[in-house]
């Protein structure tokens, strides 16, 4: 099917929102924390990348939170499209999903790895028996803290959601936490260890984060990952 790009934003300088389209609604069933494949034929050969979707299900409509990688080939193809212009893609799939909001779970997620983090978080807090959800954030500086203003809203209304940058190279008038997502991970779990982790973003993160959690005595099923790369 065709997506159609409707609007887009700048988050911070090289990522952007995107919000898409498409004509048959009854092809974007999702659960919060899937993706879209997009694919298109660029320089003569069929290029497929996949994509989390960044909001909850929302009739034909679906969001995107995307980093433009300059040396890459399909993030500069999406960067370049306008309102109007279409790409091809298929329908979401997934497995990075909540798998149950009454036990208590910490979202782990650096740069674009925020995206699905941005509707599993209300889908998760949602249900009338949400236990406790902890969102930790990493990203280099204090502009790059992408959709800030909705996770606050979403832990004021929340009395059991915290949200938790962390910069890794933060200006001196930051006073909030430093360094990176692999820091806040004993302050973030504490003594517990029958949580669930959600860990989303690039491998060397997503890596290392279960390393550490595999080392402090979690179990496999007790960590749900996504990787970008
Ligand atoms: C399940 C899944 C979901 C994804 N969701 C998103 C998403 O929501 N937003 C998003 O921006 N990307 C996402 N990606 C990554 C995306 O599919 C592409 O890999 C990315 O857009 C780069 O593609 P490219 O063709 O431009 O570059 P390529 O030529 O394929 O890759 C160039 C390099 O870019 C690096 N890279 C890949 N993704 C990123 C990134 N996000 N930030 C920085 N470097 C990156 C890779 O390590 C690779 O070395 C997701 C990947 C997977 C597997």
């Amino acid at each position: 099917m065709k997506a159609m790009l409707i609007s887009t934003y700048e988050l911070a300088p090289q990522v952007r929102h995107f919000v898409f389209g498409v004509p048959e609604v009854e092809r974007l069933h999702f659960k919060a924390g899937q993706f879209v494949s997009f694919n298109e034929m660029l320089n003569g050969k069929k290029i497929t990348r996949p994509y989390s979707i960044a909001s909850l299900p929302d009739g034909n409509r679906f969001e995107l939170c995307l980093n433009l990688v300059h040396e890459g080939i399909f993030s500069p193809f999406l960067f370049q499209m306008k309102p109007g212009d279409s790409v091809e893609m298929s329908a979401p799939l997934g497995f990075f999903v909540v798998r149950n909001p009454t036990k208590e779970a910490l979202f782990i997620a650096t740069g674009t790895g925020i995206a699905p983090f941005r509707a599993m978080a209300p889908d998760y807090l949602s249900h009338p028996q949400a236990a406790q959800l902890n969102l930790l954030f990493g990203v280099r500086h204090e502009n790059s803290i992408y959709y800030r203003n909705e996770f606050e809203e979403l832990a004021r209304r929340h009395s059991n959601f915290n949200f938790w940058p962390t910069l890794s190279r933060a200006e001196p008038s930051w006073s909030g936490r430093t360094g990176h997502v692999q820091v806040h991970l004993l302050e973030a779990i504490g003594d517990r260890r029958d949580l669930d982790v959600y860990i989303c973003g690039l491998k060397a993160m997503v890596d290392d984060v279960r390393a550490i959690l595999k080392a402090l005595g979690f179990d496999r099923k007790q960590i749900i990952f996504e990787k970008y790369d």
